[in-house]
């Protein structure tokens, strides 16, 4: 199934709202093995929506739009796309006082608006999508070519409600027989740059039995993704775990996690807290990112005992009791202040690990010996 995602909002090309739904929607389409062709974004007009969706339906005969289903004036997606197939608007009087008793049991003041009355506008024919998550109902639409189009609104909580309940199992119908997917695994790595990975990954360095390797370099390591397309989903997670222990095998030294979403705290963590070893860190160049990277982890006041941010020399001397002649050897920006600050800061919290950090944060203030960005 060929299908594209059209995206509607001013917000979204003013570029005030990061267009998440697109990304979102592609992905769990991509899983099904649903091959998303293009995705387009367009403002709140009702002939620009018209036209996105009608080249849409050209090309693929199949689209998604998110946004545009609200009760205000800027809604307009349903009659724009209702006219597009043809189809009168009706008012739907059950889903209407349905919304008015919803009004209620909220416990909201005064009676349902009347500009509310639009959301329960339903073009002819259409099939409505139920949204427990909000007041407006999504739409399916049709034509007798078999050519449709799934309205969602653009809240993302109810978008992606919306299409987990009723929009994926009606594709998922639709696409039958065995299904052909796309799924990856994301390995973690930290402390190797991306660029000595292929030598250590040798011939995996290029995908591993056919499936491709993505390398995610971000500001905590470099993810290593791979990727297997067109087999059926048992086949291939069970190709991906076999490429995932290729990958340990090569770089295993440098994996923290086997799932995009662990975060790299929480593992440093929780491997502290499995050892019963707490955390103090003393943090110059950072100037307290590190203590707050830590304690953002819920639960982790277990491990974090606290920190101190010496910015300057003299905070660094009283309160971590790093050595003026180290300073004055070495300079601030050094291996040696930062090991004096770590071992200060341990000393003082009483904590198994101490953390220090010193470095060049710039813009100014580097030197040909110690640029800025050395840490
Ligand atoms: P709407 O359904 O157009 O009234 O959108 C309601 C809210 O959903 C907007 O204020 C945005 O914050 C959010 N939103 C709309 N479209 C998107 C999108 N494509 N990605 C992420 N958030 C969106
Ligand atoms: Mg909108």
């Amino acid at each position: 199934m060929h299908l594209e995602i059209v995206t509607i909002g001013d917000e979204l090309l003013l570029g005030l709202t990061i267009d998440t739904n697109a990304a979102w929607l592609a992905r769990e389409l991509a899983a099904d093995g649903v091959s998303i062709v293009r995705r387009a974004s367009v403002g709140d007009d009702a002939e620009m929506i018209a036209d996105a969706v009608r080249d849409a339906l050209d090309r693929s005969g199949a689209v998604i739009t998110t946004g545009g289903l609200g009760p205000t004036a800027d809604d307009m997606t349903k009659p724009s796309i209702a006219a597009l197939f043809g189809r009168e608007m009706i008012f739907d009087e059950p889903r209407w006082e349905a919304l008015k008793q919803l009004w209620r049991d909220r416990g909201r003041p005064g009676e349902l608006p009347d500009s509310n009355r639009q959301q329960v506008m339903i073009p002819a024919g259409a099939h409505v999508l139920t949204n427990r998550h909000g007041t407006a109902p999504a739409i399916f639409l049709e034509d007798d070519g078999g050519r449709w189009v799934a309205m969602l609104p653009g809240v993302p909580r109810e978008m992606r409600g919306i299409f987990h309940e009723e929009l994926q199992p009606l594709i998922r119908r639709r696409l039958g027989g065995p299904r052909a997917v796309v799924r990856t695994r994301t390995v973690r790595t930290t402390g190797v740059a991306e660029s000595q990975l292929p030598t250590l990954l040798g011939d995996a360095a290029r995908g591993i039995d056919g499936m491709s390797l993505a390398y995610l370099p971000g500001q905590e390591g470099v993810d290593l993704r791979l990727t297997v397309r067109g087999a059926d989903p048992e086949s291939s997670d069970a190709r991906l775990a076999a490429g995932c222990a290729v990958l340990a095998e090569r770089v295993g030294k440098f994996v923290y996690a086997d799932m995009a979403t662990t975060d790299l705290a929480e593992v440093v963590l929780g491997a502290c807290r499995a050892r019963a070893l707490r955390l103090a860190v003393a943090e110059s160049c950072t100037g307290g990112l590190l203590g707050a990277r830590v304690t953002a982890i819920p639960g982790s006041s277990d491990v974090m005992a606290g920190g101190v941010i010496a910015y300057d020399n003299a905070v660094k001397q009283a309160q971590l009791g790093v050595a003026a002649a180290t300073l004055a050897a070495h300079g601030a920006v050094s291996e040696a202040v930062a090991r004096e600050m770590a071992a200060g800061v341990r000393a003082r919290l009483g904590t198994a690990i101490g953390v220090g950090i010193t470095g060049v944060a710039g813009p100014g203030g580097g030197t040909p010996e110690k640029p800025v960005g050395l840490v």
